[in-house]
């Protein structure tokens, strides 16, 4: 069990495409998901997809729990999420704050649909249809838009919306 460097925007690797992964039960996967699980668990996050720590393959962790910056989030173990798509989304899209462990001391107001139904594999190689809605369906879009090369950054119309986290601790927990 090892904790992984946690790459920040810029590299290469978080504006790459991620390839499928086509052996989920090779060793080098299962290593990467428990690193992954440690990693994001330590570094108190909500998720992280594995080009955030250098491996360009689609496979993201979700776990979710109440926390100063997420007050509202439901409780969700660590689940596995391998080459994910997502099959259909509402019409309304819901704004909501997000930071990410790559985009280091950012906080923004990012639009996301409210409700998506998606398909995916876990480790065991089940195949998972679901539909998410609010705080979870969030975190998959955030997650698989690092599988697609891009930060929540990049989903505001501009990069001078992002505001920084002592900035929104005091606009938003004051509030
Ligand atoms: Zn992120």
């Amino acid at each position: 069990m090892s904790t992984l460097t946690i790459l920040q925007r810029g590299e290469p690797v978080l504006s790459t495409i991620a390839k499928p992964i086509l052996d989920i039960h090779a060793a080098e996967i299962k290593q990467l998901i428990v690193d992954l699980k440690t990693t994001v668990t330590l570094a108190k996050g909500v998720g992280i997809a594995a080009p955030q720590v250098g491996t360009s393959l689609c496979l993201f962790i979700m776990c979710s729990a109440p926390s100063e910056r997420y007050p509202d989030a439901p409780l969700l173990a660590p689940s596995v999420i391998i080459n994910p798509e997502i099959l259909n989304t509402s019409d309304e899209q819901e704004l909501g704050w997000e930071g990410c462990l790559s985009v280091k001391g950012k906080r923004a107001l990012v639009p996301r649909y409210s409700s998506i139904d998606v398909s995916y594999l876990d480790e065991t190689g089940i195949i998972h249809n679901q539909t998410l809605t609010g705080f979870l369906a969030r975190i998959f879009q955030h997650e698989l838009d690092h599988l697609d090369g891009i930060t929540f950054i990049e989903r505001l119309d501009n990069e001078n919306d992002a505001i920084d986290e002592a900035q929104w601790r005091q606009q938003i927990l004051n509030n």
